[in-house]
């Protein structure tokens, strides 16, 4: 499978893939963004920023050295060819399952989720999904296409059901998607709230889990950086408790996707994508 490495992993990964649990890896694919293009350059920055924040984090008492994961880089996606670069991620994410590693893919637009999702439901059946977001994603089209980073959660919910589906923070979307969420899916829009958290945590227990973050459910104030920016939404404290209220479930894959650098001046944005890759990793993966 063709990867790109660049010089520099994301801090506090391997040396060497082998014997790593969790796989780390960019889908930088933005085909279908409607608004500011440019979630291709999230990983990076992503990876980049990471150099300024530390392994340790004192609010989980955990250090990334001493977590099994190791940085893959980027997918080489064939850009101008949708099909073809989902394909490759959903390849890719299949090839991981299959070598018993959980893959956290960094996007990339939203719609990378869906062939992640694919393959990870291929690997585990019992699949339920999460996801942190400011919009429904649940269109059964946009402008006449299936499969965009508008409809990814309504494609998700084609391949897993919709009692299947948790959105959390959704504070956008038509009518339409409102009303199919509440009447089809584990519906929980607006602001955050721990009970919610912990109700979600309960169900999903002891079920294989694939969490998508969708990085403006954060308050554009906090995470300008991104292709739909969407006023009212959560702050960054808010997203990592709701995170910690999750641990002890088995996360058998995640991705944080939407972080689009050129959306913003300075790296605001990616700093926080940065700690959120940390606080996910230290939260869901075995390790001391
Ligand atoms: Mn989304
Ligand atoms: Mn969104």
């Amino acid at each position: 499978m063709d990867v790109v490495t660049h010089a520099g992993r994301f801090i506090g990964s391997a040396e060497e893939p082998a014997g790593t649990a969790v796989a780390l890896f960019g889908a930088p694919f933005d085909g279908t963004t409607s608004f500011v293009p440019g979630t291709r350059f999230g990983p990076h920055r992503i990876r980049e920023v990471s150099d300024g924040i530390e392994t340790y984090s004192p609010r989980l008492d955990r250090d990334l050295e001493s977590i099994s994961f190791y940085d893959w880089g980027d997918l080489e996606l064939p850009y101008g060819n949708p099909v073809a670069a989902l394909e490759r991620i959903e390849d890719f994410a299949h090839s991981l399952f299959d070598a018993g590693r959980t893959p956290f893919m960094l996007g990339g637009e939203h719609l990378v989720t869906l062939p992640a999702v694919r393959a990870a439901r291929a690997a585990f059946p019992e699949l339920v999904v999460v996801q942190f977001d400011a919009h429904a994603d649940l269109r059964e089209d946009y402008m006449g296409e299936p499969d965009s980073h508008a409809t990814v959660m309504r494609r998700v919910v084609d391949l897993v059901g919709g009692d299947r589906l948790f959105q959390v923070g959704i504070r956008s979307g038509t009518r339409e998607e409102f009303q199919y969420g509440r009447r089809h899916t584990n519906f929980f829009p607006g602001a955050f709230d721990m009970a919610t958290m912990y109700r979600i945590a309960e169900a999903v227990a002891g079920r294989p889990v694939y969490i998508t973050v969708d990085i403006d459910v954060v308050d554009p104030a906090f995470a300008p950086g991104t292709g739909t920016p969407e006023a009212g939404g959560w702050t960054p404290n808010e997203l990592f408790e709701a995170i910690y209220a999750l641990a002890g479930i088995d996360v058998i894959g995640c991705d944080i996707v939407e972080v689009c650098p050129p959306a913003e001046h300075g790296v605001i944005t990616s700093l926080l994508a940065a700690k959120l890759v940390r606080e996910m990793l230290l939260t869901f993966a075995d390790g001391p």
